[in-house]
C-alpha cells in the first residue's frame, strides 16, 4: 500500500484499475444523459434532399437574370408545393413553382425567390428581383452526409444528440450501463433523517449527499445505510457491497483515529490496500483497496472533504467505468477577488464562484473552507486548486479553477 500519494497518482491507480460497464440498448427517449456506446455513421443526408429554406417561387436562375422591380420577370406557376409533398413535373424555362419552406426544390429549378419579392395573379407570378443561381436552395446533406461519423462512442447524450439521432431515424440507442455504487457511511454518530436527533448525534448527510453526487456523475447509487464503528459489521456491508455493485464507496472511518476501522475492515473483506491518503485538503484521507476486481474506496467523514473528493478521484473513475470519453472537468485560469491569508501547504481546494468581471474570468470564495462546512459549497461553482506551497493568495493573483457547475450571470456574480 502506498501513503499519501498525489492526486495524480490516485488517480492513475484508479483510473487505470477501472472496469468498464456492459452496454445496453434502450429507447432513444430514454437514451438521455447516457452515454453512447456505438459509432453512430449516417444512413442518409440529412436533410435527405435538396430542399427550400423558405417560402416563395422555385425558377430557373437564368429566367430572373434581367429582373427587376421596374422590370419583373413573369413567369407561369404550374404548381403549388407544401413540405411533405413531391413535385409532379419539372420547372421548364418561363415557368416557376409557388414552394413553402421545408418542400423538395422541383426539377429543373435552382434557385427560390422569397414571397416578399413577388406578386401572384391569376396564374402568372412577377419576379421583382434578380438573384444568383443557387439561391435560397439548401443542398441534401447541408447538416450531415450520409457515410459520415456523427457520433463517437464516449459521448454524453443531450438535447443536440438526441435530435441528430432522431434525424438520422435511430430510434434505439447502444449505451452504457450506468456503473452501480454501493454507498455505505460509518459512525456511532449518525442518525438517519426519520429519527429525532439524540444529544450528540449528527445527521447522516454524506450518505445522500455521496448518493446525489454518484447519480451526477451518472452512476446508480445503492444505499447501504449506516454502520456503527464496528468491525465485524463493516466487513459484512463493504462484502455485500461487492456483491452488488460495480463499485463500492464508504465515507467516514478513513482516518487515523481510534475508531477508524475502513482500512481494516477492507482487508478484512478480502481486499488488497492500492493507497492511504491523497496529499489534498481537504479530503487527504482516502482509503483505496480492490476485491474480486472491483474497487472499494473509503472516503472521509467530513462532509466538505467526502464531496470534494468525490468530485476530484471518484467523479472521473465513474466516468470511465461508464464509457465516458470526457472524464474531467474543464479548467480555467481565474483572477482572485479574494485574499486567502493561510498558507497553502499541502495542495488545497478552495470553493468559490467563478463568472465573468471586467472582461476576464474571476473568483471570490464562498465563505468558511473548513472540513466539515457543507454551506460554502452551495453557490460554489468551482473549486480553485491551490498547489502545495503557494500563498497567502492576495486579490488580484491569477489561479487555476477547475469549473464544477455553470458560469455565473454577470449581474448576479458576487456584489
Ligand atoms: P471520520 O471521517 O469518521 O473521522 O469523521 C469525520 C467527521 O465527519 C466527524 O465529525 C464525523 O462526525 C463526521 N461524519 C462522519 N460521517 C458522516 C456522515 N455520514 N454524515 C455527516 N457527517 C459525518
Ligand atoms: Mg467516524
Amino acid at each position: 500500500m502506498r501513503l499519501m500519494i498525489t492526486l495524480e497518482e490516485a488517480l492513475e491507480t484508479l483510473l487505470g484499475r477501472a472496469r468498464l460497464v456492459e452496454k445496453e440498448q434502450v429507447a432513444l427517449l430514454s437514451a438521455y444523459q447516457r452515454v453512447l456506446a456505438e459509432e453512430v455513421v449516417a444512413p442518409h443526408d440529412q436533410p435527405p434532399f435538396d430542399r427550400s429554406p423558405l417560402d416563395g417561387y422555385a425558377l430557373r436562375g437564368e429566367d430572373i437574370v434581367h429582373a427587376s422591380p421596374q422590370y419583373p420577370a413573369r413567369l407561369k406557376v404550374t404548381e403549388t408545393l407544401p413540405a411533405g409533398r413531391l413535385p409532379e413535373g419539372r420547372v421548364e424555362p418561363g415557368t416557376a413553382v409557388r414552394i413553402m419552406t421545408g418542400a423538395p426544390i422541383p426539377p429543373g429549378a435552382d434557385t427560390v425567390v422569397r414571397f416578399e419579392d413577388t406578386r401572384e395573379d391569376n396564374g402568372w407570378v412577377e419576379i421583382f428581383t434578380s438573384l444568383p443561381p443557387g439561391s435560397n436552395v439548401v443542398p441534401a446533406g447541408e447538416d450531415i452526409r450520409r457515410g459520415e461519423l456523427v457520433l463517437k462512442p464516449g459521448t454524453l447524450l443531450k438535447a443536440p444528440e438526441t435530435g441528430v439521432l432522431a434525424a438520422l431515424g435511430v430510434p434505439l440507442v447502444k449505451v452504457f450501463k450506468e456503473p452501480r455504487v454501493a454507498i455505505l457511511s460509518t459512525g456511532d454518530e449518525l442518525a438517519g433523517l426519520e429519527e429525532e436527533l439524540p444529544p450528540g448525534k449528527i445527521r447522516n448527510s454524506n450518505l445522500y449527499a455521496l448518493a446525489a453526487s454518484i447519480r451526477e456523475a451518472g452512476g446508480i447509487p445503492l444505499m447501504l445505510g449506516n454502520v456503527p464503528d464496528r468491525l465485524q459489521e463493516t466487513v459484512v456491508k463493504i462484502s455485500e457491497g461487492l456483491q452488488r455493485a460495480d463499485l463500492v464507496l464508504t465515507t467516514g472511518g478513513a482516518s487515523v483515529g481510534d475508531h477508524d476501522l475502513i482500512r481494516e475492515a477492507m482487508v478484512r473483506a478480502g481486499a488488497r490496500l492500492l493507497f492511504w491518503k491523497v496529499s489534498m485538503k481537504p479530503g487527504m484521507p482516502v482509503v483505496a483497496g480492490e476485491a474480486e476486481n472491483k474497487l472499494i474506496l473509503g472516503l472521509s467523514g467530513n462532509p466538505a472533504a467526502a464531496l470534494i473528493s468525490f468530485e476530484v478521484l471518484v467523479r472521473p473513475l465513474l466516468k470511465k467505468m461508464g464509457g465516458c470519453r470526457n472524464l474531467f472537468r474543464p479548467r480555467v485560469a481565474v483572477r482572485l477577488l479574494d485574499d486567502f491569508p493561510k498558507a497553502v501547504k499541502q495542495r488545497r481546494f478552495l470553493r468559490a464562484q467563478v463568472g465573468m468581471r471586467d472582461g476576464e474570468l474571476a473568483a471570490r470564495l464562498t465563505g468558511v473552507q473548513g472540513n466539515g462546512v457543507l454551506k460554502s459549497l452551495l453557490p460554489a461553482n468551482a473549486l480553485l486548486d491551490i498547489p502545495a506551497g503557494r500563498g497567502p493568495l492576495k486579490k488580484g493573483e491569477q489561479v487555476e479553477a477547475i469549473l464544477t457547475g455553470e458560469l455565473t450571470c454577470p449581474d448576479s456574480f458576487m456584489k
